[in-house]
């Protein structure tokens, strides 16, 4: 048994996450945990999350900023397809967070924070909080936590004790729970690759300018958080480093996809 789930996860773990689109993003990535564990795992962080931030008054108290954040979230929701059909029935979630952090995130299955930080820091426009948003978005439809997490289980476990841990998993009730404190501890000690990064960069673009926000944003809303580095790094700008060579990568591909943006705000 543990063997054959040795040679199932060696056989199902080079795939592509995603559609290949415009942006051209195709890299074969590395994937052995199964995807409702890595969602349940998210699942049950997310929960904690959002029962801490209501128990200390912290969650969606501005309702306009909450449904701002909302309606920018489920435009680019509405594009997410472009890349892979099934997310459109994930149960996307958005909410606000009060927090002087400068974050946000997306976990796998499409639950959405947004810290106040972020918005208030930058004082972010509509077209800057969707570059954010589609930027995070694009991150959990390429399932670069899924991946994190299961390069990492490979590097603890080893290959033959991670096919254990799973059949485990999948049966005893604590092991389960174990595994999800485990998957949010991953997901969130874990940072994306640069790799990673880049992909969520074009991605992001992409589905700003098929949802009408226009693309550029992307590159002044970067800049903005470049300047907020110089002050205190938090970890959100350390793991998405604003340089040059990424605001110019990033500038290239809002230019090259300029077109998708005008047809979708001619619609
Ligand atoms: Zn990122």
């Amino acid at each position: 048994m543990k063997i054959l789930l040795v040679i199932i996860f060696l056989v199902s773990g080079c795939v592509t996450t995603t559609t290949n689109t415009e942006s051209d993003v195709s890299r074969r990535q590395l994937i052995l945990l199964p995807e409702f564990m890595a969602m349940s795992m998210s699942e049950d962080g997310y929960r904690q999350e959002i029962a801490n931030a209501e128990k200390n008054n912290k969650l969606n108290n501005d309702k306009d900023e909450l449904e701002k954040v909302r309606r920018i979230a489920y435009k680019l929701i509405d594009n997410v397809y472009v890349f892979r059909e099934d997310a459109t029935k994930w149960k996307w979630e958005i909410n606000v967070q009060e927090s002087e952090e400068v974050n946000a995130y997306c976990m796998p299955g499409g639950k959405i924070m947004v810290y106040t930080g972020l918005l208030k820091k930058t004082d972010a426009t509509e077209d800057e909080i969707a570059a954010v948003l589609g930027h995070e978005i694009s991150h959990a439809l390429r399932e670069h936590g899924r991946e994190r997490m299961s390069t990492a289980l490979v590097q603890q476990v080893g290959i033959i004790g991670f096919a254990m841990y799973l059949s485990d998993g999948s049966l005893g009730s604590n092991t389960a729970i174990q595994a999800a404190a485990l998957g949010a501890t991953l997901f969130f000690a874990l940072p994306n690759s640069r790799e990673q990064e880049r992909e969520a960069d074009k991605m992001g673009i992409e589905l700003s300018a098929r949802a009408g926000f226009n693309p550029m944003a992307a590159v002044s809303l970067w800049r903005k958080m470049d300047q907020l580095s110089d002050a205190k790094v938090p970890e959100f700008l350390s793991t998405h480093p604003a340089n040059e060579n990424r605001i110019s990568d990033l500038s290239i591909h809002a230019r090259k996809l300029n077109q998708l943006y005008l047809d979708a705000k001619s619609k």
